[in-house]
């Protein structure tokens, strides 16, 4: 039967020279669905969703992309959004986007991406010019180029103002409404509880908590003030409100 899931990893584990980083984690992401990973610093989320991207090799655990473990050619259909990317300063968000597009057979219509991610007012300006909202956009723009059905989000809204952010949301809603399934890591709850139809919360290596944020919230906030209902207290009675070092 083929499998349910567009991307699933089995007992993942990935361990350092010192450490045990992700210890065994398991769960199946069903397509179109916004999968949300959630934990505090040093979880192992990012370590995680490397190994997912292909970009971190597992030390044991197999990931499987549509049924079938994950080949060389996986990576190039996936579209990746990653925190650090760095721009040439000599191009234009435009031609930015025509440079990456060259890289693939199949890339998706320009005039789409840029109108999706909001880049049609800024596409004659250098990279070095644009604000940190509209950089955001366009590294969403890029993860798209190849028409991925799978886009890895790490962090896309960190360090934006409210506006920008809310920018950023609207156009992950329409990646979704593009049928795409998106892995997003995020450390605000309020945007997990908006844009996510499922989570995982990880916490020292290992998945502590998987479910809907409503099913989440309805499960652990019971007793809570109705100020409290929210995925930012379901995070800190799971994982605690020490400081993590
Ligand atoms: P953050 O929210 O801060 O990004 P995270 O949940 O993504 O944290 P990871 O970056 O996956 O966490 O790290 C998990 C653990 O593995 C941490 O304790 C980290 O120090 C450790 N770790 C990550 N990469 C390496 C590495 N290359 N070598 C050794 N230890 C590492």
């Amino acid at each position: 039967m083929a499998s349910d899931y567009i991307i699933e990893v089995k007992d993942l584990k990935k361990s350092y020279k010192n450490q045990e980083a992700v210890k065994g984690v398991s769960f199946g992401i069903r397509a179109g669905c916004c999968f949300g990973l959630l934990g505090p610093n040093g979880a192992g989320k990012t370590t995680t969703v490397e190994m997912m991207e292909d970009i971190l090799e597992p030390s044991s655990g197999q990931v499987f992309y549509k049924g079938s473990p994950i080949t060389r050619s996986f990576r190039e259909e996936i579209g990746i959004q990653f925190q650090q990317t760095e721009l040439l300063n000599f191009l234009t968000v435009e031609e930015t986007l025509k440079t990456f597009a060259a890289f693939y057979k199949n890339s998706l219509r320009l005039d789409k991406i840029s109108t999706l991610c909001m880049l049609d007012s800024i596409g004659k300006q250098y990279n070095n010019k644009i604000s940190g909202g509209q950089r955001q956009r366009l590294l969403l723009g890029l993860a798209l180029i190849n028409n991925p059905d799978l886009v890895f989000m790490d962090e896309p809204t960190t360090g934006l103002d409210p506006q920008a952010r809310q920018h950023v949301w609207e156009i992950i809603k329409g990646i979704k409404q593009e049928g795409k399934t998106i892995v997003l890591t995020t450390h605000y709850m309020e945007e997990a509880q908006i844009l996510c139809d499922e989570l995982a919360i990880m916490d020292t290596g290992r998945i502590i908590a998987k479910a809907g944020p409503d099913e989440l919230i309805r499960e652990h906030c019971q007793d809570c003030p109705p100020s409290e209902q929210n995925l930012e207290t379901v995070f800190l009675k799971l994982t605690g409100r020490r400081l993590r070092e």
